[in-house]
């Protein structure tokens, strides 16, 4: 007899949905993080309507409004040319979808959530839920029978095994890694750092996003938090940053961006929370990888499902945690975790998101134009219409398509 029915390697929010989930329906589950939980995951916090609707599955959105949060109402872009404008998150149309699928009564578009309360919640509700944890557990090896996994081998030597094994390790998970998935293409890495300051001035309910020439092909963001802190940073695509043999330094664009006199005196009376800046590394959903196989299936970061143009991967992780728990909860005492019966979920995610992450990486290569950025913010800065009609297209993921098409553009033109 296996340990477990399921193990889930990593306990971020895409290994501690599918955990969660899973106990919730009666599987037995462990659940093994190389950390200690509550812990930080350097990330911008921003938690989208995606993940809304997954914490609403797990019933914990309350959770995240009993704890320090702030909620986001809309985003603001600046161009490269120093234009501006505020674009609200369709905060009506998010809640009727939810009504109309019987959720429950929260209304807010999203919220930004500093990840070390943000994790905490998920995981400590799949614990909850039943999921057996093991905290400060790294996981090193995959344990096989023939070509199927059948569970981990810790560091300290420990082996555990499951009918299913679900690999939730982030970017680096070794689960991806040992089944060979783990692809490293610069076109489809970013990297990003971020930092914490208190007290920025003219904060908001707005997350900022700044196309700054000096950080074009990326961007920096602020992101308001509870108690007039902010999370800042900026993420660049790893093949600009080391092209033409021109290494960039991240933390000197950020120090420049700091400097920008579009920030003129927002930074003045602020400081860094010390010890706060760090850096990770973002896998985008422009590529795909295998993420199933006999045994096994990838979620979130170590399935690449990254959002190539926003940087947004927790409403993927935990989506994908969602469709991955929906296909096992069927096969598990119905002709097993093979191959086979689990290529139905990898079609799930690519029919769930995949248009979308193409979308998305189609934008992210039109955002390397500075002059279309700058056509774009300027015209919606100076029309409200315009700004209305991208914000449903943002918000809805087939309007999202129309704005790849130039056609789109050229009409802005005459608005
Ligand atoms: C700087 C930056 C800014 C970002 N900003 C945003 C944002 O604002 N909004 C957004 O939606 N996304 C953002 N992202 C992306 C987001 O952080 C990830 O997509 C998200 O964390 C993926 O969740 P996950 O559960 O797949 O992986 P993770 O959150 O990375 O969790 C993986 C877990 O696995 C554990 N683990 C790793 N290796 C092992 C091992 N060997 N054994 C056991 N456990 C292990 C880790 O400790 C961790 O707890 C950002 C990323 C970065 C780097």
């Amino acid at each position: 007899m296996p340990d477990y029915d399921v193990i889930v390697v990593g306990g971020g929010p895409g290994g501690s949905t599918a955990a969660g989930l899973l106990s919730k329906r009666g599987w037995n589950v462990g659940l093994f993080d190389k950390e200690s939980f509550p812990r930080d995951k350097p990330c911008g916090d921003a938690i989208s309507g995606k993940s809304v609707r997954v914490l609403e599955e797990l019933d914990i959105v309350e959770h995240v409004e009993e704890n320090p949060h702030q909620v986001a109402n809309g985003v603001i872009f600046s161009s490269p040319k120093g234009d501006e404008v505020q674009i609200d998150f369709p905060k009506k149309k998010a809640a009727e979808w939810r009504r109309e699928r019987g959720a429950s009564p929260y209304t807010n578009p999203g919220y930004v959530c500093r990840r070390e309360v943000y994790d905490n919640i998920v995981f400590q509700a799949a614990r909850k839920f039943g999921a057996d944890a093991h905290e400060e557990t790294p996981i090193e090896e995959l344990v096989w029978d023939g070509d199927r996994v059948a569970g981990v081998k810790t560091a300290n030597g420990d082996e555990y095994t499951a009918d299913c094994v679900i690999g939730a390790g982030g970017s680096l998970c070794p689960v991806a890694r040992g089944v060979g998935a783990y692809d490293r293409d610069p076109d489809h890495w970013v990297a990003a750092i971020r930092v914490y300051w208190d007290d920025i001035a003219d904060l908001t309910d707005n997350i900022e996003l700044h196309f700054l020439d000096s950080v074009i092909p990326g961007y920096f963001w602020i992101f308001p938090l509870d108690n007039g802190r902010a999370n800042v940073g900026v993420g660049m695509l790893e093949s600009k940053i080391n092209e033409d043999g021109n290494e960039r330094d991240l933390k000197a664009l950020l120090e420049e961006a700091y400097e920008h006199p579009m920030f003129e005196g927002r930074f003045d009376n602020a400081t860094k929370v010390e010890g706060s800046q760090r850096g990770w590394i973002l896998p985008l959903g422009s590529k795909q990888r295998p993420i199933h196989g006999n045994g096994w299936v990838l979620v979130g970061d170590s399935a690449q499902l990254i959002d190539p143009f926003s940087g947004e991967g927790i409403g993927n992780a935990m989506m994908s945690a969602s469709l991955a728990t929906e296909r096992l909860d069927k096969v598990l005492n119905n002709g097993g975790a093979t191959r086979a019966n689990l290529a139905p979920y990898e079609q799930a995610v690519r029919d769930e998101m995949w248009d979308e992450l193409k979308t998305s990486h189609r934008l992210q290569k039109m955002g390397q134009h500075k002059w279309l950025l700058n056509f774009v913010i300027s015209r919606a800065a100076n029309s409200p219409h315009v700004a209305e009609t991208i914000s449903d297209m943002l918000a809805d993921r087939d309007k999202k398509e129309e704005l790849t098409n130039w056609w789109f553009y050229l009409k802005l033109l005459f608005k």
